[in-house]
């Protein structure tokens, strides 16, 4: 019988939720969605020295923002909780007992001094790295090289100790990943990864299969760089009795710098200019705080979309696709198994995109609090009949701003050297003549603003080119903006009289 697909991400709160960790959430997400099945979030603090105040509900933060909705949290509740690693610490110790039990784990009790001299003295050509394995353990003070008196005797006297795992000495350890095809690895190159600390926490190894089994997890996805660890999870499974109900592993690539080389970090976009956090992420520690794609103004449905396409396509052009589209298009088999390089001006293509499918109602108010952080005050009537001029020229919410400022706030210092080295009296005479006809002028609208001018221009015989640009540095203070009568007709008479006649006083 097919099992329920049961899916999982599982973060540790330890910081800023970096794309990757989104786009392993949605990858996750879609294939429940598509498969009737459940995503899980599970919290995996089991590392107490990372622990940081606040990420935990940062992240959820983080996936309401992205409308990525677990089925199954320590938010949403489930049948299959707790869903904090800290609150299951009692679960995983018989676990770790068994494995001894059965002689594939190990006590160890070397101390930290002990173990940085292995490191020091083990240390030849052949093996620089000197690691706690086959090679090294019965060097070590553990429960393979001691005697059983001896054990006993430091286990009663309260000397702390650690869970290893007993990795084979050579064997070869084969698994199908969905996006990678078989991987084999030789147990013999691997560690003896820590099962259980000294503080009785599991570590993440131990931690992640027993609670992958518990929450029968039918599909254990997650980013490469966990697949060096997959040999470790592999024989637990087989040694704890459950290979049989072991998940379907998916490895996902990684999101690679613009030029490729490395995987990208959050000083790639710091050194750039780009964010590289869902959303801003203020570490307690050490007061450092990060924008994220939420405040530099990106739409979250572009976010998504821009995930996707990170290490994916569905065979076709298309490009710009919703979540819902993405839920009955999305496939395993079409992720890429190479590194997806992360292209900024491509995700504000994306979010451009995204954009201008908006309604003007939605826009209006997804802009408002942007514009809000420069003007409080701004006229909100106003606001409305600007968005739908500006918004094609807007990759970001923020860009609403940069486009749209001249309407609500008079541009100051002017600069007017693109047009006072060709200045002359004609001009100030067309201008001033202008300026007269507009109070004379019935409708105030774009059409009749442009015909006024137009026909000043020829009465004057003065090319309507030239004067043009002259008016846009006017009203708008550059050379930018949307159609300069769209401008001024939203500005209003007594505006624009004012500022023209201010820029010809200094021309
Ligand atoms: N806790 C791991 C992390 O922080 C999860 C890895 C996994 O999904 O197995 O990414």
């Amino acid at each position: 019988m097919e099992k329920d697909v049961r899916v999982r991400f599982a973060p540790s709160p330890t910081g800023g939720l970096h794309l990757g960790g989104v786009r392993t959430v949605l990858y996750n997400y879609l294939f429940a969605k598509q498969n009737n099945g459940k995503f899980i979030v599970r919290i995996e603090d089991t590392d107490r020295t990372r622990f940081v105040e606040g990420a935990e509900q940062y992240i959820f933060d983080c996936l309401d923002w992205c409308g990525l909705t677990p089925d199954e949290s320590v938010v949403h509740g489930g049948e299959y909780g707790p869903y904090r690693q800290s609150d299951r610490k009692e679960i995983y110790k018989k676990y770790a007992e068994q494995l001894i039990d059965q002689g594939n784990a190990y006590y160890a009790f070397d101390t930290p001094e002990e173990l940085e001299q292995m490191r020091t003295n083990l240390k030849t050509d052949k093996n620089p790295n000197p690691q706690y394995d086959h090679n090294t353990r019965m060097n070590m003070r553990n429960s393979l090289s001691l005697s059983d008196a001896e054990v006993k005797q430091l286990i009663e006297s309260g000397t702390p100790y650690v869970i290893r795992i007993k990795m084979p000495d050579n064997e070869t350890i084969s698994f199908t990943d969905m996006i990678r095809g078989e991987i084999s690895n030789s147990s013999g190159l691997v560690d003896d990864k820590v099962l259980l600390k000294a503080d009785g926490m599991p570590t993440y190894h131990l931690a992640v299969v027993v609670d992958d089994y518990l929450m029968k997890i039918s599909h254990a996805f997650r980013g490469e760089e966990w697949l060096p660890s997959a040999p470790v999870h592999i024989l637990l499974w087989k040694y704890l009795g459950w290979e049989n109900e072991m998940p379907q592993w998916g490895h996902f690539p990684l999101i690679l710098k613009p030029d490729g080389n490395g995987k990208l970090s959050k000083r790639d976009g710091q050194r750039l200019g780009f964010p590289v956090f869902a959303m801003k992420w203020a570490d307690p520690g050490t007061g450092e705080a990060l924008d994220g794609f939420k405040e530099v103004g990106f739409l979250p449905e572009a976010f998504v979309n821009i995930l996707a396409m990170l290490g994916w396509n569905d065979n076709t052009e298309q490009e710009v696709f919703s979540l819902n589209e993405l839920i009955s298009k999305f496939s395993i088999d079409r992720i890429h198994k190479g590194g997806a390089k992360f292209d900024y001006e491509k995700a504000k293509w994306f979010n451009h995109k995204h954009l201008q499918e908006k309604t003007e109602t939605d826009l209006y108010n997804l802009v408002l609090p942007f514009i809000h952080t420069h003007s409080p005050e701004v006229d909100n009537e106003l606001l409305k009949k600007v968005i739908p001029l500006v918004k094609e020229r807007c990759n970001l919410l923020t860009d609403f701003w940069d486009q749209s400022h001249f309407f609500f706030v008079r541009p100051e210092n002017i600069d007017t050297t693109p047009i006072s080295g060709k200045w002359d009296d004609d001009k100030t005479n067309f201008f001033k003549v202008w300026l007269t006809k507009l109070d004379e002028l019935t409708n105030w609208d774009a059409d009749s603003l442009e015909n006024l001018f137009t026909d000043t221009a020829t009465e004057l015989s003065i090319k309507k080119g030239q004067v043009m640009l002259p008016l846009r540095i006017m009203l708008v203070g550059g050379k930018y903006g949307p159609n300069v009568m769209d401008i001024a007709a939203l500005l209003g008479k007594k505006e624009v009289k004012v500022r023209v006649e201010c820029i010809l006083e200094q021309l």
